[in-house]
């Protein structure tokens, strides 16, 4: 049995936890290939033009996979954590899949739902307890297979909150010099906002974080944090976030606001994200606010040109080591920083 898992969306949060689990019942995981320009045509093709774009690149790593595999693997997320929805996209998106895909594989469309008091943990368990019954009657198996799964993503979240990149964590035998390596000789740290799949997906993003790297900049994304660190900084706001993908973007800004260790701060976001228009007008107004932050949004969608891309990143880049020349030279001239 083989078992489709598109390279897109949560596949950023969860492979990890997916593959093993699939891997240790027996079944034989295939990942669709890296996003390229026959997958986001596929995609397009297949989807309402409003609907954003990781959305739409999900639908072409479904086609890709379709007739590779025996099943496609497209849970219904509805929460992943008590009291906070992820995305309306994530729920609806079995649904919506099977309305505008013909002659797909069956898809393995079990919800996942932390409901108002769950855990996430045990979200992911119950999941897994009902598609594992799907495959076999052995228990034993299905248990000790999740266990195996829980184990593997903690790994992998253990290496992302040691530094890593996801690209890296990602890999079995990376060990963290790995990531630490191409992330060496730089002059600028340089926060990154957005969407995992947005930020690691190097066609969509078109290599973001290669270009900021060479550039001289250390990247640093929201998977660096623990959720507690997102969470501490996220309770602060006046009113509770409900969505959890957007409450992740906030409580990522703000603690980087707070690290005061950064020396700029890019949020990618997406054409059609709902969530993000307003996620993204909150963290804008804390830039302003704290003033001494330079801070740049980056939209992308199918139509966005690379070479527009590098010139805004070299001219804030440049920008900001100026700047950083400027107050150097006032500052060793004993006169005060952002005089006018
Ligand atoms: S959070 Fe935004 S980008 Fe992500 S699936 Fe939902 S609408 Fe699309």
């Amino acid at each position: 049995m083989k078992i489709g898992i598109p390279r897109a969306l949560l596949y950023y949060y969860y492979y990890p936890l997916w593959r093993e689990f699939f891997t240790q019942l027996g079944l034989e995981v295939v990942l669709s290939p890296t996003t390229n320009k026959g997958i986001l045509d596929a995609g397009i093709k297949n989807t309402l033009s409003e609907v954003c774009l990781p959305v739409k690149v999900f639908y072409g790593h479904v086609s890709a996979l379709a007739d590779k595999v025996d099943y496609l693997f497209v849970p219904r997320i509805n929460r992943v954590e008590p009291k906070a929805y992820i995305c309306p996209k994530f729920m609806g998106l079995p649904d919506m899949l099977k309305a505008r895909l013909q002659q797909m594989p069956p898809f393995i469309d079990t919800a996942v739902d932390a409901g108002m008091d769950g855990n996430p943990v045990q979200c992911w368990v119950d999941c897994f307890q009902e598609v594992g019954s799907k495959f076999t009657h052995n228990h034993q198996l299905v248990n000790s297979s999740i266990a195996a799964a829980f184990r593997t993503q903690q790994e992998f979240q253990r290496r992302l909150t040691g530094g890593m990149l996801i690209p890296d964590a990602l890999e079995n035998d990376c060990v963290p010099e790995v990531a630490a390596t191409s992330q060496q000789n730089y002059t600028l740290r340089i926060g990154l906002l957005g969407h995992p799949y947005n930020l690691y997906d190097a066609y969509i993003s078109m290599n973001l974080i290669h270009k900021l790297q060479s550039m001289g900049s250390f990247v640093v994304t929201p998977e660096s944090l623990s959720v507690d660190e997102i969470e501490d900084e996220a309770r602060k706001l006046p009113k509770r976030l409900f969505w959890t993908l957007g409450k992740r973007m906030i409580g990522s800004a703000l603690n980087f606001y707070a690290s005061k260790e950064l020396d700029g701060l890019i949020y990618l976001t997406s054409f059609g994200c709902g969530p993000e228009s307003l996620v993204e007008e909150l963290v804008a107004r804390w830039a302003k606010q704290q003033g001494n932050l330079p801070y740049l949004m980056i939209t992308i969608d199918e139509h966005t040109g690379e070479a527009g891309m590098v010139t805004r990143l070299e001219a804030f880049t440049e920008m900001i080591k100026r700047r950083q020349k400027h107050e150097n030279h006032l500052s060793s001239h004993g006169e005060p920083l952002h005089s006018g």
